[in-house]
């Protein structure tokens, strides 16, 4: 009799031990103190981001609380505590319904789910912008830099309960900073980009049309070399002449109709050679110089701002990309001289502004 109580004890710790491991109104301990009743589960078919997903869960779950996670195909029986990552039969096996079709390619849901969290996401990159939601959002993790982060320790790590869908506002986050190339940093805070070095596992690049349509582009739309001799009123007036080629690029003169003419015509011919881009640059040449002919100069002054000469021009390309490749957007610079905006003209819905803070750091 005297053993009793203290058997019944131990009975009563074990229970409750495997209970603390599971679910407590719909909050799942993900590890505690050392031990950890969950796994990661991820299809044999995934694509390389969900697959590196699961890695980076495995990798940051692992240093916040001392446990290594393991990763199994969702071939395996279904277990009692999973962490269920991207589209998988598991998803089926528990009744949970995702929407995958509704998912943009950087969307993501994260819900618990019983004993099991679900990280569910966009075609791209979504089940890996879930997993660093998941770390960054709730457990408080950091990448500040490539060098430095803050990787917070639990020895007891909850979650939930949570429903949750996330929707990046911005198709492309972008900056520019040379230390910030790195696709693991970039991927990690959520910042993509055309000029950087994400890979196949972080979901590629940003597809823009081609590296040289990316940023400064009348250069390219319309040389000097190609059209000044013949046409020299294609190119920028300043007090009172239309100069050759300076040591600078210079600007074309935006409001002659067959600069946009000829310009919305190269960007179609483009954008028909290259039809898996999304975005196309129509972004003045990179210098502080701009065109003061008597039309130009109206028009700026009419709208209290240089940008509406060049962002008429760029409206009117929209126009026509939207009609021959819709969901394309034309992309274009606030910079040096395009910051302040038009009093009323307006970027159409197909227009991003790069708004550049030129001086801004010095
Ligand atoms: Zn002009």
């Amino acid at each position: 009799m005297n053993n009793r109580f203290p058997q019944l004890a131990w009975l009563l710790l074990i229970v409750l031990g495997a209970f603390a491991a599971a679910v407590s109104a719909d909050e799942l301990i993900l590890a505690d103190e050392g031990k950890t009743a969950f796994r990661i589960v991820v299809s044999d078919s995934a694509s390389p981001s969900t697959k590196y997903a699961a890695e980076e869960l495995q990798k940051f779950l692992g240093e916040i609380s001392g446990v290594e996670l393991p990763i199994v195909s969702d071939r395996t029986p279904m277990g009692e505590h999973e962490i269920v990552l991207g589209r998988s039969t598991r998803l089926r096996q528990l009744g949970v319904q995702i929407d995958f079709d509704k998912l943009g390619p950087e969307d993501y849901v994260l819900r618990v789910h019983g004993g099991h969290l679900i990280i569910a996401g966009g075609s791209r990159r979504g089940n890996l912008y879930g997993v660093y939601g998941l770390l960054d959002e709730h457990f408080g993790c950091r990448w500040f830099t490539t060098e430095v982060s803050r990787i917070p320790k639990r020895a007891r790590l909850a979650v939930g309960p949570l429903d949750e869908t996330m929707i990046p506002v911005f198709e492309d986050r972008d900056i520019f900073i040379y230390d910030c190339l790195d696709g693991d940093w970039r991927a990690r805070n959520r910042v993509t980009g055309h000029r950087n070095r994400l890979e196949a596992k972080h979901g590629g690049r940003t597809d823009w049309h081609h590296y040289d349509y990316y940023v400064h582009t009348f250069a390219k739309f319309l040389p000097y070399e190609k059209y000044y001799d013949e046409h020299p009123e294609y190119f920028m007036e300043i007090d009172g002449i239309r100069p050759k080629k300076l040591k600078q690029e210079g600007q074309p003169c935006f409001t002659h109709p067959d600069v946009i003419r000829l310009v919305t015509e190269e960007v179609l011919r483009i954008m028909r050679e290259k039809p898996n881009g999304t975005v196309i640059s129509v972004s003045q040449n990179d210098n502080p110089l701009y065109c003061r002919c008597d039309r130009c100069d109206a028009l700026a002054r009419q709208e209290g701002a240089q940008m509406a000469p060049l962002l008429k021009l760029v409206n009117h390309v929209a126009e026509a990309v939207e009609k021959d490749f819709p969901g394309r957007s034309v992309e274009t610079l606030a910079y040096m001289w395009s910051v302040k905006p038009p009093k009323t003209i307006r970027p159409r819905d197909n227009v991003i502004i790069r708004l550049c803070s030129y001086g801004a750091s010095s």
